[in-house]
């Protein structure tokens, strides 16, 4: 992401405390994971990955409205977060997208991951 991020959720926690301990004992090794976190709302879940930043530019993929799509969180054309909501199995394909420098328009992200589950 090319900054630092303080993310407050379990995939971090669990991640980061493990290379922490790990440090500890002199391995050595850098932190460049980018956690996800989820939570569920009654029937609805969601799993979010990156920069959720309701000031960056959104593209919105929903098939069913409000209810199932995905959200990507773009800056310069770059894809900067994406939020799955009731769409799983997706994250590690969210890293992915995050990781590409683009750039993306709203047209290349549409239908860009499944919306599975
Ligand atoms: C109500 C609630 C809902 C949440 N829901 C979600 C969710 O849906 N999704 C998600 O991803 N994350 C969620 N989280 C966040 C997630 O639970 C935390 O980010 C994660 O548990 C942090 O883990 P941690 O190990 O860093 O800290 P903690 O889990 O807080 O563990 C710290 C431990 O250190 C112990 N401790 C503190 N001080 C000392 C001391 N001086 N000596 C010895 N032990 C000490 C504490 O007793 C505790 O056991 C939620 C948190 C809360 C409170």
């Amino acid at each position: 992401m090319d900054k630092r991020l303080r993310i407050e959720h379990e995939d971090n926690a669990n991640t980061m405390g493990r290379r922490a301990g790990r440090n500890v004992v002199g391995a050595n090794e850098p932190y460049h994971y980018l956690p996800y976190f989820y939570s569920d709302l009654f029937d609805l879940g969601y799993e979010a990955v990156g920069e959720l930043d309701s000031r960056l530019e959104t593209v919105t993929d929903w098939p069913e409205p409000y209810q199932k799509g995905v959200v990507y969180y773009l800056q310069d054309g770059r894809v900067r977060g994406v939020l799955l909501w009731s769409v799983w199995d997706q994250v590690g394909a969210a890293r992915e997208l995050i990781a590409e420098k683009g750039p993306f328009k709203a047209g290349d992200l549409k239908g860009r991951l499944p919306k599975t589950g």
